[in-house]
């Protein structure tokens, strides 16, 4: 039995090329050398997707069509050495097509083996975007009479350092070991057969004929090495915290624990730039912070709110069950949160003078937000006012987002 193989009882149909492409995929690994500990084989949906619990390797399942984002993750995060194979059938492949031609296009190390019978097998023998147009399904029963996607030439053209088709039947492994031994990205495609749905509705079904008639050109396609797409984490981390350093830190703000803090107001009105500047301020302070922004679809009407948590200590939950702290600078803010403020058993609400007061059973503080620097402005001024009333951030750090303190400079 192969090293890469756990078993020799395969788990699909009688007669499906699945069993010939998993036990050719086990060959080519171990002409490699590879040893399962060195392979990740990244699976999705469909009846490849359970070679899973076949192979010895590392396996990971994801989304229908997904198989290759999830592998590129992968392969961006191992050092060279190491392989990620990507199993996706043709209707995955279809699904996620953009993935597979991002993935070329970077060159990302990994080999995508396309399972390709024409059909999506595990839903019942539907036609994918590489069924051929006079193959006969169970929803096309005439054919689809449209052009199937060439896959090979699209990753070629897309920049993939190798790819192939092969017809799944005789011995392809070297094909697959020359795809798996590039360093950059690769594709294989085997053209295949569903046993279960091909015969009942193409009864003369030959592969060989049907993929020449298809158009199917067998084969390989090289473009020139060109430097595969690998971060190299080592180097990236400097410039990272080159960024976080932007935000010079000063000593002096004191918070006994977490305060939780919504700002709702109107689109326009600054509120997300606030809650931004307001959190970096926290963070100058040596607090931990975090914002989170909510708005309609409509980004340019309608409320505009913000979640803002600061913390003496890491924050591990960023979201706010019970505000301490709800900011309304607008009608639509006051609309928005009214399901926030009105459950409120504790805290404080904060009021723009021009709203009608809500009944809570909070303190409310109403204070003119709108008026002393616009409502360009409002959301920014509410902040520092707040801010400063409460003393949640030191003088110094509110200057930094209040108008007020912004205007006096001018
Ligand atoms: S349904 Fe078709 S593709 Fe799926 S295992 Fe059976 S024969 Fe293979």
């Amino acid at each position: 039995m192969s090293a890469v193989l756990l078993t020799d009882k395969l788990p699909y149909c009688p007669g499906c090329t699945h069993h010939h492409v998993t036990r050719q995929t086990a060959k080519a690994l171990e002409k490699l050398g590879y040893t399962p500990f060195d392979v990740v084989l990244v699976t999705d949906i469909g009846c490849h997707g359970i070679a899973d619990a076949v192979f010895a390797t590392h396996t990971v399942h994801g989304l229908h069509g997904r198989s290759t984002a999830l592998g590129c993750g992968i392969a961006m995060g191992l050092p060279p050495g190491k392989k990620v194979i990507v199993f996706i059938g043709d209707g995955g492949a279809t699904i996620g097509l953009q993935h597979i031609l991002e993935a070329a296009r970077m060159n990302i190390p990994l080999t995508v083996v396309v399972h390709n019978n024409f059909l999506y097998g595990m839903t019942g023998g539907q036609p994918s975007g590489l069924t051929p147009p006079d193959f006969k399904t169970v929803i096309a029963p005439e054919g689809t009479h449209l052009p199937h996607h060439n896959l090979c030439e699209l990753v070629h053209q897309a920049g993939a350092a190798f790819a192939a088709r092969v017809v799944g039947l005789g011995d392809f492994s070297s094909t697959l070991a020359e795809a798996f031994a590039q360093d950059g990205f690769s594709l294989v495609e085997v053209l295949e057969m569903c046993t279960s749905y091909t015969p009942k509705f193409n009864p003369d079904f030959k592969l060989r004929e049907v993929a020449q008639a298809a158009g199917y050109a067998l084969g390989s396609w090289k473009n020139e090495p060109r430097p595969a797409y690998r971060p190299n984490f080592q180097q990236q981390r400097p410039s990272l915290l080159a960024q976080l350093k932007r935000v010079e830190r000063q000593a002096g703000a004191t918070l006994s624990g977490r305060v939780g803090i919504i700002l709702a107001g109107s689109a326009g009105e600054g509120v997300q730039y606030a809650a931004e500047s307001f959190a970096r301020a926290a963070v100058a302070g040596g607090l931990h912070a975090t914002k989170k922004g909510s708005y309609p679809v409509t980004v340019g009407v309608g409320f505009s709110a913000a979640e803002i948590l600061l913390d003496p200590e890491p924050i591990r939950y960023h979201g706010i069950t019970q505000p301490d702290l709800v900011i309304i600078t607008s009608e639509d803010g006051l609309h928005w949160s009214r399901p926030l403020w009105s459950g409120m058993t504790a805290g404080q609400v904060y009021l723009d003078a021009s709203l009608p007061r809500p009944e809570v059973r909070v303190p409310v503080e109403v204070r003119d937000f709108r008026t002393p620097h616009g409502a360009k402005n409002a959301a920014l001024f509410a902040l520092a006012v707040v801010a400063r009333e409460l003393q949640l951030l030191p003088a110094a750090l509110i200057a930094r987002f209040d108008p007020a303190a912004q205007k006096s400079q001018d």
